[in-house]
């Protein structure tokens, strides 16, 4: 007997994917997930690899305290008694380390600003006004409506002053404006791998939501990323009509008289349902239906520049103890020096990692729990930012070109590496695994690799809708809602509230 159609055909299987999907599957609608990779979650996917489960990009993520967006979402598709997080060191979750010297990020903002007066007293005037405003636009965040209403815009000069007056603006237009020291601007914007953009170039507000995020709580899957994907799977698998159908690439939405009718995989069938939702990027969505079908209003809408790409280094170690060289339940964000302009000009602009700064994670140190690596060792997981470009143009040479330039990378890394952190650290190498932007571009089909979608510059606060033109298509990714695993998460809950009338945010 034919399948019959699903409710909901869901393009993709990234977080926001996953969130809506197993809302729509709890709350008994028919949906089927088509997914080009061979393993399901997109940036969150984990992949085996010499004994080791990698998870691919996602390091540590927010919203998992009680009535937390990712905490919300296990409750609602009641998951939330299996899926556990720890919680990063609330005393120093993120230690930002510049020209050597070490800053502890602690939850609390108040407990940050605290200790950076102690540290640098001189500085008083711009620190206390940067954690004021800093606590003002959060709160107003906080208090933005989902929905708003006509009276809400009515209101917004009184109740959202500072989301007004700072919204078209960079966090370097507020150090400016607040005199903010060089070391400050670098120690403040310590965690600028979250959004992948220097302060000259990040959105304050975006700035704000990202650092107020982390704020409240920094997390890890107790049984790691691997198993909350997982479990979001065999949720929406396990209710009838339900299904996750993986390397089903899509190569075409067929749209005639105004409607989607059908999406074709690359397999060469043709998928077929009600309402059809796309996690992948929307310029492409709009590419693989024809731009034809759209108003140029709305082409236009979805042409934005991308957010840069990542190079990622997955070390295996063993025979060491990574806690025995400043690593522990925390992140370590390393600067070389203290122009953070400088340092994603050089790697952005020039193609130049010669002295990166680096993301080093240690997600063996924030959960014990078996699966992530062999018995006995430990993993270090590294990430900077890259241009795309540079990496598709070697790749373009041949695959000795683009191998030799991973390779120079890594190695200037790992120098950098045994010379600031680890010493001998080669020497402990069980895995050493790279992926640059063009990684990204092949395994998680993401546009140019890019890491969050649309580039999180000010012009980027008013994101792609849900709603597109056709009136049974929507989008639900880091571009149509937020990037992060939150806000992607966060991005499927506020449209599967829209599209089945569940609770709204
Ligand atoms: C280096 C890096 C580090 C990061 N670190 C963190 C972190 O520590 N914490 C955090 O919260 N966030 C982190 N993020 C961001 C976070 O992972 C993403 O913002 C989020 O996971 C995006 O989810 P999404 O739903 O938009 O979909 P994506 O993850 O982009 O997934 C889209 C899915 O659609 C599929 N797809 C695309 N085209 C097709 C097609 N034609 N047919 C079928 N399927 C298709 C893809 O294969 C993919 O599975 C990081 C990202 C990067 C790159």
């Amino acid at each position: 007997m034919p399948t019959p159609d699903p409710d909901y055909l869901i393009l993709g299987t990234g977080m926001a994917a996953l969130s809506l999907g197993a809302q729509l599957a709890t709350a008994g609608q028919r949906v089927r997930l088509l997914e080009a990779h061979e393993y399901p979650g997109g940036y969150a996917h984990s992949f085996p690899m010499g004994g080791y489960r990698l998870c691919a990009q996602v390091h540590y993520v927010f919203g998992c305290h009680p009535g937390g967006t990712i905490a919300d979402l296990l409750e609602r598709v009641g998951l939330s008694d299996e899926v556990r997080f720890r919680r990063l060191d609330p005393d120093g979750y993120d230690h930002v380390v510049v020209s050597g010297e070490r800053y502890r990020i602690p939850n609390g903002f108040d407990t940050f600003r605290d200790r950076l007066l102690v540290r640098h007293p001189e500085h008083a005037t711009p620190l206390r006004a940067y954690f004021r405003l800093l606590t003002d636009v959060r709160d107003e965040l906080d208090r933005l409506p989902d929905q708003p209403r006509a009276w809400d815009y009515a209101l917004a000069p009184l109740r959202f002053p500072n989301v007004l007056r700072w919204r078209d603006a960079t966090l370097g237009e507020v150090y400016d404006r607040l005199r903010m020291p060089q070391r400050l601007r670098a120690v403040l914007a310590g965690q600028s791998g979250d959004y992948l953009l220097p302060p000259s170039r990040v959105s304050f507000l975006l700035h704000t939501a990202l650092v107020a995020g982390y704020d409240r709580g920094a997390w890890y899957p107790e049984q790691h990323y691997g198993h909350l994907v997982d479990r979001l799977v065999d949720t929406i698998r396990a209710h009838p009509g339900c299904s996750v159908e993986l390397e089903r690439e899509v190569d075409h939405i067929s749209i005639a008289g105004g409607r989607v009718i059908g999406v074709r995989t690359r397999d060469g069938v043709v998928h077929t349902a009600a309402t059809y939702v796309s996690n992948i990027d929307p310029a492409r969505t709009v590419a693989l239906a024809g731009p034809e079908h759209f108003p140029s209003t709305y082409t236009r809408r979805v042409t934005y520049p991308y957010s840069c790409g990542s190079f990622t280094l997955y070390l295996g170690v063993k025979g060491i103890d990574l806690r025995d060289y400043g690593f522990g339940s925390w992140n370590v964000w390393h600067y070389p020096h203290d122009d953070l302009d400088r340092a994603y000009a050089a790697q952005l602009d020039q193609g130049d990692l010669s002295d990166p700064w680096l993301f080093l994670a240690t997600p063996s140190l924030h959960s014990d729990a078996p699966g992530l690596t062999p018995p006995g060792h430990q993993l270090l997981e590294v990430a900077t930012a890259c241009d795309h470009a540079h990496f598709a143009r070697k790749k373009a040479e041949g695959s000795r070109a683009y191998t030799q330039e991973k390779v120079r990378v890594r190695e200037r890394i790992l120098d950098v590496l045994e010379a600031r952190y680890v010493p001998g650290l080669r020497r402990h190498l069980a895995l050493r695994v790279v992926g640059s932007a063009t990684t990204n571009a092949r395994y998680c089909w993401a546009p140019e690799g890019n890491a969050y979608g649309a580039a999180l510059t000010p012009a980027a606060r008013a994101r792609v809708p849900f709603e597109t033109p056709i009136p049974n298509l929507y989008l639900v990714n880091a571009t149509a809602g937020w990037p992060s695993v939150c806000g992607a998460v966060r991005s499927g809950t506020r449209l599967y509230d829209k599209l089945a009338g569940g609770r709204t945010g």
